[in-house]
C-alpha cells in the first residue's frame, strides 16, 4: 500500500505543474527527485564563482508567459519577471545587428527596406499571440479554437519552412533574425518545425516579451514547490526511481521522465505494442553549455546589443543553416550557432556589483563529449572583440554531461525528444490523450509529451488533468491562483 494517492517522479517544471494540479484537486501527493535540488531544467546555481548565479538549463521564459497553466497559476503575481525592451538580438559582421524590440514598429523601422515585410509576417501573429499560444500549446489532435489565426500561422510556417523562406525579404538581416529563433529547435532548416518555432517565439517577442526571472529560473520552481507544500504536497530529493515497484501502489504515478526511462521503470506493465512505440521514440541533436562569470558587460560591437536579453550568434541565415546541417550530420561545426542570454543586465543580483553572468549553449552531435568553451568564446569574440579578457571563470557541460545531470536529456537532447513535425504530433505516441499510458494509473508528464520542450508546465498540467478525469472521475479542474 502507498501512503499517498499520487506520486510524481521528477521535479522539473512539468512534474511540479502536475503535482500542484493534483494537490489542488485535494489529493495527497509526493514528488521524488533524483537530484539533490528541485527543478530539472529550471535550476539556478553558483556554477562558477561565489556570488555568480547561473541558470543551469533554461534562462529565458517566453513560454512561461504564454502558458495557459502559468497564467492560471498567476506566475507573474508570484515572482518578478523582468522584460527586456529588446527580446532578442542577432549580431552580424561589420557591427550590424538585427534587433527584435518588443515594439514591432521600432523593429520594422530598424529593418529598413525589409521593415514592412517583417510587419506583414509577424504583425498578425503578434497581435493574436494568445491565440498562437493556445494553438501551439495544445495537443495537435484538437480542433483549433481560433481557425483564422491557425490558418495565418500555417501559411507563414509553409513559407518559412520551405526553400521559399527568403522570398519576402531583400536584405540579410531579417532572414538571419528568423533563423536565429528557428534554430531553437536544434534541427536542419528550413523545415516546418523550425518555422513553427520561429513564428511562435517570434510572435511572443513582440507581444508579451521574453522575460528573465529575478533570482533565476529557480524562482519559477520555488513558486511551484511553495504552492505544492502549501497544499499538503511532499517533496523528496536524492531518490532515483529505477523500478515502478519501488513506488508501492498509489492510485496514480506521473513520470516527468523520458519515454526511454519510463520503459525501463514501468515497461513490464505495458503491452508489447506500446512498449515498442516508446522504444522507437527518437532523440534529437544535442546541446553543450558554457556559463561565464564576467568582470563587466559583454563588449558587443553594436552597443544596442548590451540591452538584449537573448542573443542568437552565428551570422547569416546561410551560416546558421549550414552549422545546423553539420550537427545533424553528426559533425561539430567549426562556427556553430550559439544561444546566449544576459540575465544580469536585468537582474543585478545575479552577479557582484559591476560583474555579469553570461549564459550560452551551442548545438553539437548527439552524445558529444567535446568541451565547447573555446569555440563559443571564439564565436562571441567575432561580434564582441575583447570578450575573452573579461572572463573570470567558466563552467562547461558537454552533451554527455547534460544526460548525466538529467537523464531526460538523452544523449544531450535538451528537447527530450526530437522536435520533428512527426514527433510533435506523435509525442511519444499518436493519441488524443498521449499522457495516459495503457498501464493503469501510469502517466507520462514530461516534455516528451505535447506541447514539447520549454518551461510552460503544460505537459504536466495536461497529464494531471487526464489522471484526475480517468482515475478519480474529477472533471472540473482545480483553481490554481494564489
Ligand atoms: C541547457 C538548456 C537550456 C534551456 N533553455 C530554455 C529556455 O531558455 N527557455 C525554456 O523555456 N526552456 C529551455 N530549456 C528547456 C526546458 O528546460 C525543458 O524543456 C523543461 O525543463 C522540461 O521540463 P520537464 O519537467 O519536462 O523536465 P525536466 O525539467 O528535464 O525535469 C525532469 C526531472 O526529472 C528528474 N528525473 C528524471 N528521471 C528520474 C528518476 N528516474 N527518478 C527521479 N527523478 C528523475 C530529473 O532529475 C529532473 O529533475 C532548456 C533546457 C536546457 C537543458
Amino acid at each position: 500500500m502507498s501512503d499517498v494517492e499520487a506520486v510524481v517522479v521528477g521535479s522539473g517544471p512539468n512534474g511540479l505543474a502536475a503535482a500542484v494540479t493534483l494537490a489542488r484537486a485535494g489529493l495527497s501527493v509526493r514528488v521524488l527527485e533524483r537530484n539533490a535540488t528541485l527543478g530539472g531544467g529550471a535550476r539556478t546555481s553558483e556554477l562558477t564563482l561565489p556570488g555568480f548565479h547561473h541558470d543551469v538549463c533554461s534562462a529565458v521564459h517566453p513560454m512561461a508567459l504564454a502558458s495557459g497553466f502559468f497564467r492560471r497559476f498567476r506566475l507573474q503575481d508570484r515572482i518578478d519577471l523582468r522584460l527586456p525592451e529588446i527580446s532578442y538580438a542577432h549580431p552580424l559582421d561589420g557591427g550590424r545587428a538585427g534587433i527584435a524590440y518588443r515594439d514591432i514598429d521600432r523593429t520594422a523601422e530598424a529593418l529598413g527596406r525589409d521593415g514592412d515585410a517583417w510587419k506583414r509576417l509577424m504583425g498578425p501573429l503578434a497581435a493574436h499571440a494568445d491565440e498562437v499560444a493556445q494553438f501551439t500549446g495544445s495537443p495537435i489532435l484538437q480542433v483549433p479554437r481560433h481557425p483564422i489565426t491557425v490558418t495565418r500561422f500555417g501559411l507563414r510556417a509553409l513559407e518559412q519552412g520551405l526553400p521559399t523562406w527568403n522570398a519576402r525579404f531583400r536584405e540579410d538581416v531579417a532572414p538571419a533574425m528568423l533563423s536565429g529563433v528557428a534554430a531553437h529547435s536544434i534541427r536542419t532548416m528550413p523545415s516546418l518545425s523550425t518555422a513553427a518555432a520561429a513564428l511562435s517565439l517570434g510572435a511572443y517577442a513582440h507581444a508579451r516579451g521574453w522575460p528573465v526571472p529575478v533570482g533565476g529560473s529557480q524562482a519559477i520552481i520555488d513558486a511551484l514547490a511553495d504552492d505544492l507544500r502549501a497544499h499538503g504536497g511532499e517533496l523528496v530529493t536524492d531518490v532515483e526511481v529505477a523500478d515502478i515497484a519501488e513506488l508501492g501502489d498509489p492510485r496514480v504515478m506521473l513520470f516527468d521522465t523520458s519515454p526511454r526511462a519510463l520503459l525501463r521503470i514501468a515497461g513490464e506493465r505495458f503491452p508489447d505494442g506500446y512498449a515498442r512505440r516508446l522504444a522507437r521514440f527518437r532523440y534529437g541533436n544535442a546541446a553543450a553549455k558554457v556559463d561565464f562569470a564576467l568582470s563587466g558587460p559583454v563588449p558587443w560591437t553594436s552597443p544596442e546589443l548590451r540591452r538584449a536579453g537573448t542573443l542568437h550568434i552565428g551570422g547569416t541565415r546561410a551560416e546558421i543553416a549550414a552549422a545546423e546541417a553539420e550537427v545533424a550530420a553528426g559533425r561539430h561545426s567549426p562556427t556553430p550557432y550559439v544561444l546566449a542570454a544576459q540575465p544580469s543586465i536585468l537582474d543585478e543580483g545575479r552577479a557582484p556589483a559591476g560583474a555579469h553572468v553570461l549564459w550560452t549553449y551551442t548545438h553539437v552531435p548527439r552524445d558529444s563529449s567535446i568541451d565547447q568553451t573555446e569555440i563559443i568564446t571564439r564565436q562571441i569574440e567575432r561580434f564582441a572583440p575583447g570578450f575573452r579578457d573579461l572572463v573570470l571563470a567558466s563552467s562547461s557541460k558537454t552533451a554527455q554531461d547534460m544526460e548525466d545531470d538529467n537523464p531526460n536529456y538523452v544523449l544531450g537532447d535538451i528537447a527530450a525528444g526530437e522536435a520533428s513535425m512527426r514527433q510533435l504530433v506523435a509525442r511519444p505516441v499518436l493519441s488524443f490523450d498521449p499522457w495516459r499510458t495503457p498501464a493503469r494509473g501510469v502517466y507520462l508528464a514530461s516534455s516528451s509529451t505535447p506541447p514539447g520542450p520549454g518551461v510552460h508546465g503544460l505537459a504536466g498540467w495536461y497529464a494531471a488533468r487526464s489522471a484526475l478525469r480517468h482515475e478519480f472521475g474529477i472533471t472540473s479542474m482545480p483553481a490554481l491562483a494564489p
